[in-house]
């Protein structure tokens, strides 16, 4: 996993994990936090850069949302949408549960140091920078509020990238045009 932050504009976005998988495995993953929104007096605190850093880094490990209301009782949890973060700053009890469930599968043989596994992902996967929302592929799921929705763009045979947006609440543009809406 690669972290990083710039000013990646004014795109709508506060972070993005994308996530490059095969078959059922995670091979690799970036977090982008966007330094345009944490510049600026809203979001230039700790409590919001511990809240998105935390939730994209959780999406990496496999994390979903607990909570995706802005304005409801914080759950004590980074995966938990809120617009008043001091208290959502980390993983709460039930995302080191999800962990530990997520991990207990065992494979037939080892992917430890397995560098094979990215390097197998189709080229254009493997040098695609998924910063723009074109490249985020089909939007695969939505909550009620859009808040929860994340991206796959799939290369086939199991090769695919999934991308997890944090808006920045009430600015959501630039995603693409789909024709699934409630
Ligand atoms: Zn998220």
């Amino acid at each position: 996993m690669e972290v990083c932050n710039t000013t990646y504009g004014n795109n709508g976005w506060l972070g993005i994990a994308s996530i490059w998988a095969s078959g059922n495995h995670i091979t690799q993953a970036s977090v982008k936090l966007n330094d345009t929104y944490f510049n600026t007096a809203t979001y230039n605190t700790t409590a919001w850069r511990n809240l998105v850093m935390c939730q994209e880094v959780g999406h990496v490990f496999g994390l979903a949302h607990q909570d995706e209301a802005f304005n409801n009782p914080n759950l004590g949890t980074c995966m938990d949408y809120t617009n008043s973060p001091n208290s959502n700053q980390h993983p709460n009890a039930h995302d080191y549960d999800q962990l530990e469930t997520i991990y207990a599968h065992l494979d037939s043989t080892t992917t430890i140091a397995n560098s094979t596994a990215s390097a197998a992902h189709p080229p254009a996967m493997q040098n695609m920078d998924f910063t723009e929302p074109g490249t985020w592929g089909k939007l695969v799921a939505t909550n009620n509020n859009g808040n929860g929705e994340f991206y796959v763009q799939d290369f086939g045979n199991g090769h695919r990238v999934i991308t997890h947006v944090f808006w920045v609440p009430g600015e959501k543009r630039g995603k693409p045009d789909h024709h699934d809406e409630h």
